[in-house]
């Protein structure tokens, strides 16, 4: 055995293995969390277990995620906005009325939005608080429980979702056959986790303890085709950090996992997650892309919750304008970049006023310091946009970045 080999006291739920190597001794929150990779195939998980998973579930999750039992105003506001990101995702599944099972149903906003499309929908939720919530604000039908122990009908559903679960779960592969037995010949299965190969969270936050599992986009599709499931979509978010799978439920997916390319699986993902180093994060672009979203997404939440209104009455008006989504994803995405524009104005108009017209006067500056320090400023400024914003990429992008950065660098002239 090599130093950083190890056994683990859980076998491998993909390929039984038992020989790993360990990823990472510590959780996001710096408890002890042991996190290991097996050598075999690249499967990640906890080992041993931080946690009891029932009572953790049941009780404490949403309590130490969101310090509170019932989803508040903002979590109900956020969750829609998910839901019709999700919606967006799952749209080309969608066909006619459909029988849906949405497993981790959460406060029932996702299969809220589903039902006020006309179709029928199934949660299940295992936190007594949000399961209680979902069927009362929303008159679903969410069954509370812990996935594992609930009956399902046989073929009973043309489409299940299961977004941000599989990985919470202590058997994802028994999972995945559950979920299989549920669905049609033929129907389809949405899976979202996190991708444990993201490098746009901090390294320190790799790993915690709610995550009992961690995929990469192969573990993920070969712990389904062991579940005849067979893979039909396979991507990663825009920034990196989650993998969204559709599967097909056949009768017959399984292929035996061919050896080189598992074992070549394990090194991907040790080398993916030891080469997470917090210099290498500091200097990308996602922690500051993150905090500005996380800024914007706080400033928006704090101006639409405002006015009292009950949790339904926000989600109608929420799916209400957004329902026809292309047209309002183009429209968003317009109306953050005309912010980020604007926001480089006043911050321009303010520079200007500040350095040429309140610090030229009182001599502390030359005319050449005073302007050579605005024109640098503003050129961090810039720099500062395309970063977050990731633009410009085309022609017609730099043109527009153009046009409207060089009146800015020429406001001293103006004023
Ligand atoms: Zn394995």
């Amino acid at each position: 055995m090599t130093p950083d080999e190890s056994i683990a006291g859980l076998p491998c739920n993909l390929c039984g293995g038992v020989c790993v190597s360990v990823l990472s001794q510590r959780s996001r929150s710096g408890d002890p969390l042991r996190t290991v990779a097996c050598r075999q195939c690249g499967l990640v998980w906890s080992d041993p277990r931080p946690h009891d998973t029932r009572r953790f579930y049941a009780q404490d999750y949403r309590l130490a995620y969101k310090r509170t039992h019932v989803p508040r105003a903002r979590h109900v506001l956020r969750a829609g906005r998910v839901a019709l990101s999700r919606l967006e995702k799952i749209r080309p599944c969608l066909q006619g009325r459909m029988r849906i099972l949405d497993v981790g149903s959460g406060g029932g906003e996702f299969a809220y939005l589903l039902k006020s499309l006309g179709h029928e929908v199934h949660g299940v939720e295992p936190n007594n608080g949000y399961a209680a919530y979902a069927a009362t604000q929303y008159g679903l039908h969410v069954t509370q429980g812990f996935i594992g122990d609930i009956d399902l009908p046989p073929a009973g559903y043309d489409l299940i979702t299961i977004w941000h679960v599989l990985e919470h779960t202590d058997d994802p592969g028994a999972v995945l056959r559950q979920l299989h037995r549920a669905l049609r010949r033929g129907g389809l299965l949405v899976v979202e986790v996190p991708n444990v190969e993201a490098a746009c969270q901090s390294p320190h936050n790799t790993f915690h303890e709610a995550h009992l599992y961690n995929f990469n986009a192969a573990t993920l599709s070969w712990l389904a085709a062991r579940a005849d499931l067979q893979p039909c979509v396979s991507e990663h978010s825009a920034d990196g950090g989650n993998l969204i799978a559709i599967f097909r439920s056949v009768n017959d997916a399984a292929t035996p996992m061919p050896v080189g390319l598992t074992q070549r699986n394990h090194e991907r993902v040790a080398n993916r997650v030891g080469a997470h180093r917090p210099l290498r994060y500091w200097l990308s672009a996602h922690p500051y892309r993150r905090a500005a979203g996380r800024l914007a997404r706080m400033a928006t939440e704090w101006m639409q919750t405002r006015e009292p209104r009950g949790a339904r009455e926000r989600l109608d008006a929420l799916y209400a304008s957004n329902v026809q989504p292309a047209a309002s994803a183009a429209h968003a995405k317009k109306h953050a970049l005309w912010l980020w524009v604007a926001g480089a104005y006043a911050a321009a108009l303010l520079l200007e006023w500040l350095l040429l017209d309140r610090m030229l006067p009182t001599g502390a500056w030359g005319e050449r310091q005073a302007l050579a320090l605005y024109l640098a400023l503003q050129s961090a400024m810039v720099a500062g946009v395309v970063w977050v914003t990731n633009m410009p990429r085309t022609m017609p992008q730099i043109a527009r970045l153009a046009a409207w950065a060089a009146p800015m660098f020429a406001l001293p002239i103006f004023c």
